[in-house]
């Protein structure tokens, strides 16, 4: 069965559910466990892996790159620059500390982590300079509100960003109200973050909810799965958004992979719109 896909604006399409990594190479869990658990997830087509030179200090990357190095077509490798080294010259030299790190020789989506003091048109330079040398494959954003993202797609070679990458879940739907919109116009997909609004007691309110019980128990599915089904759902008959759970225990791993191919009928839809309404005003961007 084709798994449900995502389209970024070149043309690249990638399975709607992804896989996240904050938080590994801290020692929350053993580097074996966590490689195995990324590679568990491209076992069962979980491609896109999300990274950031932020994450542990580069010690989330270094997993990533053990996870994917022997097996490096199985996989699409997100990394991001913090936005205070994301002048010109800085974003250039995080590129190459992150490809070290992550111990391959090109990221295939590399995004500005949120918008700093630097002007954006320097960052933008600089993926260019990425591109053009071999180091990156293609570049997007993250955190960028609708202002800030009408500003960048402004700017020459602004239109080729891939992505913005931002907190989307049932619990936080603030992005629907213009943002979505605007991305959708232009065709550039969200990658959301949080789709599980982070698991364990920061995600009980939604997942203890009556609506979500109800309708989890209707499908035969655990309330996770039907976040993340909600998550990449179509929506106007397209799949604007793709999810990055991150999870190391591979019974959650299976659990999300399994989400892919879980479509939520209209009924269901609209009862999660009443519990979990979509915004009828500009709400501050939320982020983590
Ligand atoms: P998530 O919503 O992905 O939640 C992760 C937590 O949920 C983990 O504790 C995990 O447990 C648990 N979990 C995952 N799947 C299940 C499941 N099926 N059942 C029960 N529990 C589950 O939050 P994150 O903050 O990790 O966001 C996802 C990714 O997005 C990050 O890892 C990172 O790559 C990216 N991100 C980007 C940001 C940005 O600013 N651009 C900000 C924050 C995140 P366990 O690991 O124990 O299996």
């Amino acid at each position: 069965m084709s798994l449900p896909q995502i389209q970024l604006p070149d043309g690249t399409s990638l399975p709607a559910i992804g896989q996240g990594s904050w938080h590994m190479g801290e020692g929350r869990y053993t580097r074996e466990e966590e490689v195995d658990a990324l590679r568990q997830g491209l076992d069962l087509g979980l491609r896109v892996i999300d990274t950031a030179e932020m994450y542990a200090s580069g010690r989330s990357e270094e997993v990533v790159g053990e996870a994917v190095r022997d097996r490096r077509d199985d996989a699409f490798v997100v990394s991001k620059v913090l936005p205070s080294n994301a002048s010109r010259r800085g974003t250039i030299e995080a590129c190459e500390r992150s490809l070290q790190h992550l111990g391959l020789e090109q990221i295939d989506l590399y995004l500005l982590h949120w918008r700093g003091g630097t002007p954006l048109e320097e960052t933008l330079e600089a993926f260019e300079q990425l591109i053009d040398e071999g180091k990156i494959a293609r570049w997007g954003v993250s955190n960028l509100d609708t202002d800030d993202m009408q500003q960048l797609l402004e700017l020459p070679g602004g239109a080729a960003c891939q992505t913005n990458q931002l907190l989307y879940n049932l619990g936080s739907r603030g992005i629907e109200y213009d943002l979505l919109p605007t991305l959708s116009e232009q065709g550039i997909p969200v990658m959301a973050y949080c789709p599980v609004a982070q698991g364990g007691r920061q995600s009980r309110y939604l997942i203890e909810s009556e609506a979500v019980r109800q309708i989890a128990d209707r499908y035969a599915v655990s309330p996770m799965q039907l976040l993340l089904a909600w998550t990449i759902r179509e929506q106007a008959g397209r799949r604007p958004v793709m999810a990055i759970p991150k999870a190391v225990q591979p019974e959650h791993i299976r659990d999300n992979a399994a989400a892919l191919t879980l479509e939520l009928n209209d009924e269901a839809l609209a009862q999660l719109d009443e519990a979990f309404p979509p915004p009828d005003h500009k709400q501050r961007l939320d982020i983590v």
